[in-house]
């Protein structure tokens, strides 16, 4: 399923994010940016040693990465030239932040894609695996954040991708472009 929101084609795909040809693959880390389970695991094992070399020097430099913030990484073996880690808020219920943490968890990773030169980029679901945050609202709040980064921003790149592991999960995504009416 896809749309166009001005220059940029969204897209969702049901799929291992590990996969994607794309100039950078987003990776739903933790604030020490260590190695953790679910799609981080995932990403680090395909990648190789380089992304966590990379991730203990940014630890050693800015000691992580705060939740809503991002940072740009080398992608080792992957196709991906670029690993954008972000930190998603844990699910709390809702009402500490969350959502504007989650949205700026996009916008911030757009932001780092711009200043890199990256023209396509792939998002996994962000904090809706160990971090508990439920997928439908979850989706909502994704996918207004890259329609609003791509209507405010011209140098917004020109693909980005959803790829989400599970059935589930992407359905929960196709409704949310259809309740936005994307
Ligand atoms: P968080 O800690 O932010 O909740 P998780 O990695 O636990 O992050 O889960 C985020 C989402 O990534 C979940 O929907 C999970 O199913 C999905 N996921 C796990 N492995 C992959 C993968 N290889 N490619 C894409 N998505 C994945």
């Amino acid at each position: 399923m896809q749309t166009q929101i001005v220059q940029t084609n969204l897209e969702l795909i049901q799929g291992d994010i590990t996969k994607a040809h794309v100039d950078a693959i987003v990776n739903a880390a933790n604030n020490a940016l260590v190695g953790g389970g679910g799609v981080d695991g995932a990403i680090r094992r395909a990648g190789g040693d380089v992304i966590e070399n990379a991730c203990a020097e940014i630890r050693s430099r800015e000691g992580g990465c705060p939740t809503g913030k991002a940072v740009i990484t080398t992608a080792g073996n992957l196709h991906a030239k670029y690993v954008i880690h972000t930190v998603g808020p844990v699910w709390e219920g809702g009402n500490s932040g969350e959502a504007e943490l989650l949205a700026s968890c996009y916008q911030e990773s757009l932001q780092l894609a711009v200043e890199n030169g990256v023209q396509s980029i792939a998002f996994p679901s962000i904090s809706t695996g160990i971090y508990g945050y439920p997928t439908e609202k979850a989706a909502l709040v994704a996918l207004t954040a890259v329609k609003d980064f791509s209507e405010q921003s011209s140098a917004a790149p020109a693909s980005v991708q959803f790829v989400l592991f599970d059935d589930a999960t992407y359905t929960c995504y196709e409704d949310a472009l259809r309740t936005l009416n994307l």
